[in-house]
């Protein structure tokens, strides 16, 4: 493929028009995850997948001018996780593909069910025996499914995903690269699907394969939740499975699943979503589905559960930190004008805040000032704004003959902060000369008889 091929973003659109692709598996675990909906538009397209990229996704001001320099494709992306990345390229691409939605192609409708972080597989992979079957039925597609971390099998062929292309030996794939195609090795290019592959190493044990299915059922959620049903805060699915199971024990529920307590009482909290291992242990030892679990939390009729299943304790362990991709992202976001805190981005890169700060001070540093510049900036003009309405709003009750009450404003102002925002009050009472009743009271006191009253 011509890789020099020039087109604009107009052509893309016009090309895409015609080019509509239906998202694979809908309704069902089996769903297409969001990059192969991309490299298949691609293809559609006839284009080298980079040129998608260039128009549907990376939409920087000069793109439509740098014909020549193609823009570069992070080996970090991951577009189907939970976070402000999956949400952008859902939109982007829904524009190209004619989807309504296809957030379903991510994680992003467990954003507070789930723990986001590590849900996703930071590489792909694939069933060979899926693959093959798909290229013989015509349509090939990669589920979302197989990029989810605690899905380590094949439900359908009961043996072990791959991630390491049998031709060329490379491993750690990204989901997506300027020539990326479904179903292709993201080095070599070769097709990863096979007939049939040697079983000398079959599913590793039962709890995988509940896991296997558990995560397409998990997967299907979403797609067929009833009206007056919707996937239940982290906190909600726990404490539930606490009280329901552990008889409100949450100390012996986290043995039971190899959690540490405190960390179980913090789900419970809602300090932080529990990780998706904590569901599929709960619904492995008891027989709950993911549907009662995450949905209906009706454990009325259980599923057979497998009482004696032992688990280790799950410490989080560390992920390599990237210092070079940390300082990068550090100086992104000060260029960006500070927009985002020092707190956020450690949040975004999945690092803890401290070590970032311990490992990249100055950038820290730098940062930290930008924020709190930025965040003055935006304090003093949301201030300056909400003085002008409140001074509109007098002017016109004047202007109808009303006395302007504090009262009034506050409702017409339909801001329910500023009964509770004693700046706010203040600027209304002075704009009004309408003082509180507790003010009033005071000035009585202070002030008896020397009442300035309204202008
Ligand atoms: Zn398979
Ligand atoms: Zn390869």
């Amino acid at each position: 493929m011509d890789s020099r091929r020039v087109i604009t973003r107009g052509e893309l659109f016009d090309a895409s028009a015609h080019a509509r692709i239906e998202v694979q598996g809908e309704g069902t675990g089996r769903i297409e995850q969001l990059s192969s909906v991309a490299a298949r538009l691609a293809e559609k397209l006839c284009l080298p997948f980079i040129e998608v990229y260039r128009f549907a996704i990376n939409q920087s001001p000069s793109a439509e001018g740098a014909v020549g320099r193609l823009p570069m494709i992070s080996r970090k992306l991951l577009i189907e996780a939970i976070g402000e990345t999956a949400l952008k390229w859902t939109t982007s691409l829904a524009r190209f593909t004619g989807a309504a939605d296809l957030r379903n192609c991510t994680l992003l409708p467990f954003q507070g069910a789930i723990a986001a972080k590590r849900l996703v597989s930071p590489g792909r992979r694939w069933c060979p025996v899926c693959l093959e079957e798909m290229a013989d039925s015509g349509i090939v597609y990669e589920p979302l499914v197989w990029r989810v971390s605690e899905t380590l099998d094949c439900a359908r062929h009961r043996r072990p995903l791959v991630d390491i292309c049998p031709d060329c030996g490379k491993g750690t794939q990204s989901s997506l690269v300027a020539n990326a195609r479904v179903g292709c090795c993201r080095y070599c290019g070769s097709w990863l699907g096979r007939k049939a592959v040697s079983t000398e190493a079959p599913s590793q044990s039962l709890f995988a394969l509940y896991c296997a299915q558990a995560c397409e059922d998990l997967l299907a959620l979403p797609q067929c939740v009833k009206d007056g049903e919707s996937i239940l805060p982290s906190s909600v699915s726990v404490s539930g499975l606490r009280d329901c199971f552990f008889e409100g024990n949450g100390s012996a529920m986290a043995r039971r699943l190899g959690e540490l307590p405190s960390q179980l009482n913090a789900y419970c909290n809602g300090e932080f979503p529990a990780p998706l291992h904590v569901f599929l242990r709960a619904g492995y030892v008891t027989g709950a589905s993911m549907h009662q679990i995450l949905v209906s939390q009706d454990f009325s009729v259980l599923g057979a559960g497998n009482a004696e299943a032992q688990f280790d304790l799950r410490r989080a362990e560390p992920r390599a930190y990237d210092q070079s991709h940390v300082d990068e992202s550090l100086r992104a976001a000060i260029l960006d004008g500070g927009g985002m805190s020092v707190l956020q981005l450690a949040s975004q890169l999945n690092v803890e805040v401290v070590t970032l700060w311990r490992r990249s001070p100055k950038l820290a540093k730098e940062l930290a000032i930008a924020h709190a510049a930025y965040i003055a900036k935006r304090s003093a003009k949301g201030q300056s704004e909400f003085v002008e309405s409140v001074r509109t709003t007098v002017a016109d009750l004047r202007s109808q003959g009303v006395n302007p009450t504090a009262s009034e404003v506050k409702r017409l102002l339909g801001d329910a902060g500023i009964g509770l925002n004693p700046w706010k009050r203040t600027v209304v009472h002075e704009l009004t000369g309408d003082v509180g009743p507790l003010e009033r009271i005071n000035r009585c006191e202070h002030h008896s008889g020397e009442d300035d009253g309204e202008q």
